[in-house]
C-alpha cells in the first residue's frame, strides 16, 4: 500500500526549502528601475558594442509573450532555461533538502534527473516500469514517503519511447502531495495532448518542454518550465539572473515565427519513423521493435553490442541502451532524414 504522509497541498511553499523560502534573491541593476530611460550608467556595462554590450532582459518578457501564444498558457506560467536540463536541476534544488528528501522516477528514463539529484546529494528512487514499458501509478506511491519531494514522470519516454497512461498519471496528481513533473520533451511527436492543458487544474504540476528536439534547437539551449505562478516565482528566484542570452532569446523568438517549418519538419520525421519501422522489422538481426511516440525507436537486436560497433566502424552512432534496466539488447535509434536513414538501414543489411 503506497503510505502518503502529506495531504494535497493548499500552499506550494510548505515543502520548499526553508533556505529557498527565505532566500532574498540577487537583485539585478535594471530590476529596481521601471520606465522610460535612454542613458544606463547603472550596470557596469561598455556604453560600445549595442546591443551586446547590454545585459539582456532576466525574465526573458518578448520571448515570453511569444511562447504564451503558441502554448495557450500565461507568460507568468513561464521560465525558460539553459535547456529544460536547468530547471530539472533548479526542481530539485527549491524543494529537497540534501541528505534527507528523495525524488522518485520511472526506471528506465532520462538520465539527468539521477544525475541532478546525485550533484545534489538527494536520495534516487527508480522505480521499474510494467510489461510493455508502462507506468504503475500505484507502484510509484508506494516507492514515496513523507521525504519524497518530486515524482518525474518522462513521457513520451527516453529511451523507451512511449507514453505514460493519462489515468496513471492522473492518479499521481490525484494523490501524491509533492510536485509532480511531466517531462514533456517529445511531445511535437506524439498525438496525445500535452499536460499544459491541466495547469490549472493542478498547482503541483511541474510540465518541461523544449526547443531541443522538434524545433530543431539543440545548440541554442533553451528548455521551458511551465506551471503555477508560484512554482515559476521560485525557480526565478533561484535561476542565474541572466541565464538566456539575448542571442538565443532573439534566435528562439525568431524561430517561433516558423512554426509551420517546424511542423513539417516533424510531419517528415513521422513518416521516417515509419519507414525506418518497416525497414527495420525485415532485417534479420532485429528481434523487435517497441512502439514510439517519439521521433526514435528503441530497437532489440541480436547482440547490441555488436551491432553497435559495427555501425561505429560504418561511421554510424546510436545510442547504446544494452546496459539500461529492461533494455537488454536495445539500441536506440534516432530517426534522421531519408539520406540518413537508407544508410542506416544498408549497413544493417550488411550484418
Ligand atoms: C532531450 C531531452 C531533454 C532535453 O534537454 P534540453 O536540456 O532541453 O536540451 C529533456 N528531457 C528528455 C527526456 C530528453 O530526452
Amino acid at each position: 500500500m503506497p503510505v502518503i504522509f502529506f495531504n494535497k497541498m493548499t500552499n506550494i511553499s510548505q515543502i520548499v526549502r526553508d533556505n529557498i523560502r527565505l532566500l532574498k534573491p540577487y537583485s539585478c541593476a535594471r530590476d529596481e528601475f521601471k520606465g522610460e530611460a535612454s542613458v544606463f550608467l547603472d550596470a557596469n556595462e561598455n556604453p560600445m558594442n549595442s546591443p551586446y554590450n547590454r545585459y539582456p532582459d532576466p525574465l526573458q518578457t518578448a520571448l515570453k509573450t511569444k511562447i504564451a501564444a503558441l502554448k495557450h498558457v500565461r507568460p507568468s506560467q513561464i521560465m525558460l532555461g539553459v535547456g529544460s536540463d536547468e530547471p530539472i536541476d533548479l526542481i530539485i534544488r527549491i524543494f529537497c533538502e540534501p541528505k534527507t528528501d528523495n525524488i522518485v522516477a520511472m526506471d528506465p528514463t532520462y538520465g539527468m534527473y539521477r544525475v541532478c539529484a546525485d550533484v545534489n546529494n538527494v536520495e534516487y528512487r527508480g522505480v521499474l516500469l510494467g510489461a510493455g514499458f508502462t507506468l504503475d501509478a500505484g507502484k510509484m506511491l508506494a516507492a514515496t514517503d513523507e521525504h519524497t519531494k518530486v515524482i518525474f514522470i518522462c513521457s513520451p519516454n527516453n529511451p523507451t519511447g512511449n507514453l505514460m497512461n493519462v489515468s496513471e498519471i492522473t492518479k499521481i496528481l490525484d494523490t501524491f502531495g509533492g510536485i509532480t513533473v511531466i517531462d514533456e520533451a517529445y511531445i511535437d511527436f506524439s498525438s496525445e495532448p500535452s499536460w499544459l492543458e491541466k495547469l490549472d487544474r493542478y498547482p503541483q504540476l511541474i510540465v518541461l518542454q523544449t526547443f531541443s528536439k522538434a524545433w530543431g534547437m539543440a545548440a541554442a539551449r533553451c528548455g521551458m518550465a511551465f506551471a503555477s505562478e508560484e512554482i515559476i516565482g521560485y525557480l526565478n528566484k533561484i535561476k542565474y539572473p541572466y541565464n538566456i542570452n539575448i542571442l538565443t532569446q532573439r534566435f528562439v523568438s525568431e524561430q517561433i515565427d516558423l512554426e509551420e517549418r517546424k511542423n513539417g519538419w516533424v510531419g517528415m520525421l513521422l513518416q521516417q519513423r515509419g519507414f525506418l519501422t518497416e525497414q527495420l522489422a525485415a532485417l534479420p538481426v532485429v528481434e523487435k521493435i517497441y512502439p514510439s511516440d517519439a521521433n526514435f525507436l528503441l530497437v532489440k537486436v541480436a547482440d547490441a553490442n555488436a551491432v553497435y560497433n559495427t555501425l561505429v566502424n560504418r561511421g554510424i552512432i546510436v545510442r547504446n541502451r544494452n546496459n539500461v534496466s529492461l533494455c537488454l539488447g536495445c539500441l536506440r535509434i534516432t530517426v534522421g532524414t531519408e539520406e540518413e536513414n537508407e544508410l542506416l538501414i544498408n549497413a544493417l543489411k550488411q550484418i
